[in-house]
């Protein structure tokens, strides 16, 4: 839908009419706002001057919910009311929930269509609810600190997400009563922050290192569109397994029992991710144990960097494993690479920066902030998408925003490129020719998500004539869309054999406001069940029709000659049934039919193929063949 929001170049808009809009880091453990202001993208905090938001809600009785680091006070006190890291729950059903087992301390009720609710005291909420009210918090900031009201918003989400997730992250948006601009990947905004669809073209890594995960995705950028090849990555694994390693380490050093208390635990760690974080910029820390939960005793362990990096080379050589398992996977080498992009906290470890450059023999971009280089990325989209850059500035970043296809018979509808695709694209699918002897084919192009023609909108017909007569299904028609990078479709179709061909150029967006494309995918969900009943039948019709057709044909040919008065007549009254079933609108007695009368017509086929062998062969010699 973008495509139609993207401003025409030389439409800059004037400072005065600058509309407001931001983007959306809605993560995980923590979420982040930020706007294009002055033509630089920043965060936006709170008055507090807090730019991270935890992404914590917690419910209250007769109360608004508290969002952020006041939801955060009640993980432990209030934990069933106070609803952390639903990201993870976002698109997915209560069995996915309940896989995810002890580490949600909530009581699920599924509802109707499976969602998983969540029982709070302020009633049942669903993932989507939740998500609702951390993005209301961030639009609220997001208005009060640009003085207005917001357009719209790029909300960002992990490139692996499915549609499923993605919708449902829409529909939190349109909760929250924000209009989403574009759904973003994460490791696309991110190499967006870093400016990486001015260049080219390239394959583009993207190193996203967190608390408790790493996700790696290869992007292939070309004229400032990105495409995903491949995402991977580890759901367990980041800077808590530093900290497991390093608070080992010193209970070995401090010759500690392994039969830790939880304050124990909690305090080791806790002493871990600080020395941790302070030595990416000190080369030795004192780890201080002062206050250790115990004998109480002072101790201090001084540890270097370089100790460091011993202990966690373990942990960081999964990540480069899993690194190099992903771009095999993608088929991309090593050497094709041609910028590495750091997110997540975690790499901000000076170590893992080493370990990533000497992997991909170049330097890492590490120098826009990690935590916020996603939300930055998309700030920068946001204020494109509302229009607010001149053309030279123009990023291309976008997709398809309705399905293009064909006309097939029976008036149904064969997609050819789907909705959200990236452009510029292009794909072929072939088609074959209906009747014996025909020698033009009708190419019609359609837009929309429907399955049957009427429903669609048409864009265009052209013929693709002289094609030589041949059976029906032996010509081969390769019909090519394709898309360029400011949403112009060219169709072109070519008889494979002959190589006859023909093209057109259609604009597939012109003349559809957003509204009427919203409307036309809207459509496509409420009439999902009509559309599939309604298109089962007319593929049972156009089936049954080729089979009479067929059959009608072969009698009248060699009929007489080949079978008796009797078996004639029995095929006669199956087709009579199949014609009665045909004109009826119950697609499983059409199937029904078809397959009793193909039956009763087997064992002609089988005469007319032998016959016809029979007579190719007639007088000629073997060598002849
Ligand atoms: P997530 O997205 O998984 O919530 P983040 O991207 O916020 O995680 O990263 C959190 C991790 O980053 C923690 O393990 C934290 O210790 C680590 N981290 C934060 N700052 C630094 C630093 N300066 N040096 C090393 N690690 C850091
Ligand atoms: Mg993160």
């Amino acid at each position: 839908m973008a495509l139609l929001q993207i401003a025409e170049p030389g439409q800059t808009a004037k400072p005065h009419q600058r509309k407001l809009a931001v983007g959306i880091d809605l993560g995980t453990t923590h979420s982040l706002v930020a706007s294009v202001r002055s033509g630089q993208a920043e965060t936006l905090p709170n008055s507090r001057g807090e730019h991270l938001l935890p992404s914590v809600v917690h419910y209250l009785a007769d109360e608004l919910p508290q969002v952020g680091i006041k939801a955060q006070l009640h993980l432990v006190d209030d934990a069933a009311n106070t609803v952390m890291s639903v990201k993870r729950l976002m698109g997915r059903g209560i069995d996915d929930v309940k896989r995810l087992g002890e580490s949600m301390p909530y009581l699920f009720e599924a509802c109707d269509q499976g969602m998983p609710l969540i029982n709070t005291v302020s009633g049942l909420k669903s993932p989507v609810q939740v998500s609702a009210d951390i993005l209301r918090a961030l639009v609220q900031r997001g208005e009060s600190s640009l003085g207005g009201e917001l357009v719209g918003a790029v909300i960002t989400v992990p490139a692996y997400f499915d549609d499923a997730q993605r919708q449902a992250t829409k529909d939190a948006a349109q909760l929250a009563g924000i209009q989403v601009l574009r759904l973003l990947n994460e490791p696309t905004a991110a190499a967006v922050a870093y400016g990486l669809e001015q260049q080219q073209q390239g394959t583009i890594a993207v190193f996203d290192l967190g608390g408790g995960t790493f996700d790696i995705s290869v992007l292939r950028m070309e004229q400032g569109v990105f495409e995903v090849l491949a995402t991977g990555g580890d759901s367990a694994l980041g800077g808590d397994d530093f900290d497991h390693a390093l608070a080992e380490w010193m209970r070995q050093e401090r010759q500690i029992s392994a039969q830790l208390n939880l304050a124990q635990q909690r305090f080791l760690l806790r002493l871990a991710r600080t020395g941790k974080e302070a030595l990416s910029d000190e080369l030795s820390t004192q780890l201080s144990f002062e206050g250790w939960p115990g004998d109480g005793a002072y101790a201090a362990l001084e540890l270097t960097r370089k100790q460091m990096d011993d202990l966690l080379d373990p942990v960081i050589s999964k990540a480069i494993r899993a690194t190099k398992r992903t771009l095999r996977d993608a088929k991309v080498a090593l050497d094709d690479i041609a910028e590495v992009v750091m997110v997540g906290g975690s790499t901000r470890n000076l170590r893992v920066q080493e370990r990533v450059a000497e992997l991909f023999q170049r330097q890492p971009l590490t120098s826009i902030d990690p935590d916020r280089v996603v939300a930055l990325g998309a700030a920068r989209q946001a204020d494109v998408l509302a229009g607010n850059q001149s053309g030279e500035e123009l990023l291309l970043l976008d997709v398809l925003p309705l399905s293009l296809g064909l006309e097939t018979m029976g008036g149904l509808v064969e997609r050819v490129i789907d909705r959200n695709t990236p452009i510029p694209v292009a794909r072929a699918q072939e088609f074959t020719t209906y009747q014996d002897g025909q020698t033009a084919m009708a190419i019609h192009v359609l837009q929309g998500e429907r399955e049957l023609v009427q429903d669609c909108r048409s864009l265009s017909r052209f013929e693709l004539r002289g094609i030589p007569a041949m059976a029906a299904g032996a010509a081969k028609i390769r019909v090519t869309f394709q898309v360029d990078a400011d949403g112009l479709l060219e169709v072109s179709a070519r008889e494979l054999t002959s190589g006859v061909a023909a093209s057109v150029q259609v604009k597939p967006s012109y003349g559809l406001s957003d509204q009427q494309v919203a409307d036309m995918i809207k459509a496509s969900w409420t009439n999902v069940e009509d559309d599939r009943s309604a298109r089962s039948l007319r593929e049972q019709q156009v089936e049954a029709d080729r089979l009479l057709e067929a059959v009608t044909m072969a009698l009248a040919e060699d009929g007489e000659r080949l079978l008796t008065t009797q078996e004639q007549q029995v095929i006669v009254e199956q087709m009579e049934q199949l014609v009665l079933a045909r004109n009826g609108d119950d697609h499983h007695a059409i199937a029904k039919q078809i397959e009793v009368m193909a039956k009763a017509s087997d064992a002609y086929a089988a005469m007319r193929m032998d016959d016809s062998i029979k007579r190719a062969l007639a007088g000629k010699a073997v060598d002849q063949l």
